[in-house]
């Protein structure tokens, strides 16, 4: 069965929608804001099942940031998402290279940014974290740092995505997909039982990327930040746009200005569009979750879709947009 078809889509427009092939109505308003509702997940796109293993785990207790990171783990190993991790569109030269971050309750944060031939590459960012001084490591420092921590080496090259390379050859357009059918980067953020948060970020990038090309979700404050005070926030989209203004970290910091996490998200995505007049051109979505469990996503275009997992059962919502 197609994961789509476990999902349950609804729509945004308001409270009481039916839910997409069944009877029941559900109440968008209260799913999205149930304060003090724990434990809690919310991941963009449609990852049902990173969505459904956060769930489990922080239902058994198991802390946020292990939550996390196995739930979009899931999605690093599912070969059938060319956008994250092992099965993801190569760059131009036809190399798969993966960028992860992850962000502890305490502030702490490990990432890695152009790391070839490992499958998790959130795992390493976790190492990173945990066994390292630093934040960040990139290219064949990080993948010699993965390799001495007993990571093994993978081809992350799948045939069908080698295929696709090939396709793409021929014309070599550079265009920026708004929304892989509802499939890309996947960001994460959770609220355990004992009410902290953490989050992660894992993405292959935009396929057919140039060599060398780093986007937004290693970068701590771009496509990732949080503040266990506060909430946190997760990008998705166009990693240029989502670097110049600096947007999970401006959720946060207006979420701390007393802003709901939907008003966060607007007027973060507003700043976008403010600043580049070519915005139609390109897709960049945020999604946010504060201390009180209340959650708030927008995007540009319509399309994007995220994954609220309260109580350990999964609704996949629409996310509005500005377009
Ligand atoms: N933000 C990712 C990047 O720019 C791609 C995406 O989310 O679609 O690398």
């Amino acid at each position: 069965m197609k994961r789509r078809n476990f999902i349950r889509n609804i729509g945004v427009a308001g409270v009481g929608l039916p839910l997409v092939g069944s009877n029941l109505s559900f109440d968008l308003a209260s799913a999205q804001s149930k304060p003090g509702q724990f434990p809690v997940s919310i991941t963009t796109w449609n990852f049902h099942q990173a969505g459904k293993k956060s769930g489990e785990l922080l239902s058994e207790g198991i802390p946020a940031l292990d939550a996390v990171q196995q739930g979009v783990m899931i999605e690093e190993s599912n070969l059938e998402n060319t956008t994250v991790g092992k099965g993801g569109a190569p760059d131009r030269e036809g190399e798969v290279t993966l960028d992860a971050c992850i962000m502890a309750p305490d502030g702490n944060c490990g990432s890695v940014a152009y790391l070839k031939n490992i499958e998790h590459p959130v795992a390493v960012a976790r190492k990173v974290m945990e066994e390292t001084p630093h934040v960040m490591l990139v290219g064949e420092g990080a993948y010699n740092f993965a390799i001495q921590n007993g990571f093994e080496p993978t081809n992350l090259l799948t045939e069908n995505s080698k295929k696709h390379w090939k396709k793409w050859l021929k014309e070599k357009e550079y265009k920026p997909i708004i929304n892989i059918e509802n499939h890309d980067t996947i960001g994460m953020l959770a609220i355990d039982k004992a009410s902290d948060i953490a989050g992660a970020c894992t993405t292959s990038g935009l396929a057919y990327k140039m060599q060398g090309r780093v986007g937004d979700s290693p970068i701590i404050g771009a496509g990732l930040f949080l503040d266990n005070e506060i909430g946190g926030a997760v990008a998705t989209g166009m990693g240029e746009e989502i670097m110049k203004n600096v947007s999970s970290f401006l959720v946060v910091e207006l979420m701390r200005q007393g802003k709901s996490p939907q008003e966060a998200c607007e007027i973060a995505i507003k700043r976008i569009i403010r600043s580049n007049n070519r915005y139609k051109d390109f897709q960049v979505a945020l999604l946010a979750l504060n201390k009180q469990g209340e959650v708030g996503a927008y995007c540009i275009h319509p399309g994007f879709s995220y994954v609220l997992n309260r109580a350990g059962e999964n609704i996949n919502i629409k996310s509005e947009s500005y377009l």
